[in-house]
């Protein structure tokens, strides 16, 4: 890029003097798939620079997109327009007060849980495993092992569109499987409050190590993938009906569904993200010639030309 956004570099060197701005940066650097092109510019600012972080590009029309930590993004191999804000940190804040836990959107779920089970409190046991940020599964409704965040939260704060802070309920993020209203309506969820109980904190621990044997099990943790690629359709599960279609390990240049566990596209090694899109739409045409069910992306597919 010849970069076009110089005068905002700099911009952005002066008002914020401690924040890395990085350009042209790689996206398979910053998705668990390994997976996209450069984005124009991307930093991960502190919890406290990202509402004037925020109004600065807004007030410029700069295109900017919030992200966690990348763990079910599919970026265009022609990268990221504008600006990605990546709040994802491994020491965001993780407040505890009794059974109550207040986290700031870039705490990974992982350290909650553990953080949790430290505590004493359970409820978040299902989330261990997940490799998300707190914001990217507010946004996502992540779940699994019964469980949903839906379940243990109590209210977010969010950055509107318009530039408001506000709590919200789960019931005005309407959750439901993998959807919250920010898809539609926008919004940056800056913090969440959950709810959980008391609880034996050993039988906790053991809860999390069991899910985390169950994972390493069954799911191909030694590929690059965004985790589940497929939702499930209602009444079938979507590895099972890529199994049964006769699509294990099918194959597009470097993306591949898993060997061992078909809801999960794989990255063997140089994938691009138009592999990934061929296969999914292959896979998506075979099984609905077969059992007349689509099936429609888990992951959020973004960035150049993909509209
Ligand atoms: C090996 C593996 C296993 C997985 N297992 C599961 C599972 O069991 N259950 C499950 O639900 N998911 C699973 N996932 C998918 C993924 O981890 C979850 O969807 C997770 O919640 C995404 O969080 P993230 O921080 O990585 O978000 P990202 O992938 O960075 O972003 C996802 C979406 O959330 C938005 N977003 C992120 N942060 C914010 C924020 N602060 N405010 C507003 N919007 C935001 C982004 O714009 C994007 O649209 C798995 C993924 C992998 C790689």
């Amino acid at each position: 890029m010849q970069n076009k956004y110089k005068d905002l570099i700099n911009q952005l060197q002066n008002d914020f003097s401690d924040l890395e701005i990085l350009s042209d940066e790689p996206m398979s650097k910053h998705t668990t798939f390994k997976i996209g092109g450069p984005a124009d510019i991307y930093v991960e600012p502190s919890i406290v620079q990202v509402v004037p972080l925020i109004k600065l590009l807004k007030k410029q029309a700069i295109p900017f997109m919030v992200i966690g930590n990348g763990s079910n993004l599919l970026v265009s191999d022609d990268g990221i327009e504008g600006v990605v804000i990546s709040l994802a940190k491994p020491a965001a804040d993780i407040q505890i007060d009794g059974t109550s836990i207040t986290a700031e959107a870039g705490a990974m779920l992982s350290s909650v849980a553990n953080q949790a089970a430290a505590s004493g409190l359970t409820g978040l046991e299902f989330a261990s495993g997940i490799p998300g940020s707190i914001g990217g599964a507010v946004y996502m409704n992540a779940g699994a092992y019964g469980g949903e965040i839906k379940d243990v939260l109590t209210s977010v704060t969010i950055l509107t569109p318009e530039f408001d802070l506000v709590e919200l309920t789960p019931e005005d993020l309407d959750l439901s499987y993998r959807h919250s209203s920010l898809m539609e309506k926008g919004g940056i969820v800056l913090s969440a409050k959950l709810e959980l109980q008391l609880g034996d904190s050993q039988a906790i621990k053991a809860q999390i190590e069991d899910i985390r044997q169950q994972r390493i099990n069954k799911q191909p943790l030694n590929f690059p993938s965004a985790g589940s690629t497929f939702k499930r359709p209602e009444g079938y599960f979507a590895g099972k009906l890529i199994d049964d279609a006769g699509l294990r390990g099918y194959t597009v240049g470097g993306a591949q569904v898993s060997n061992k566990h078909c809801g999960f596209v794989v990255n063997t090694g140089d994938a691009t993200c138009a592999d990934v899109l061929k296969l999914m739409s292959d896979v998506d045409d075979i099984v609905f010639d077969k059992f007349g069910v689509h099936l429609a992306p888990e992951v959020r597919i973004i960035g150049r030309n993909m509209d």
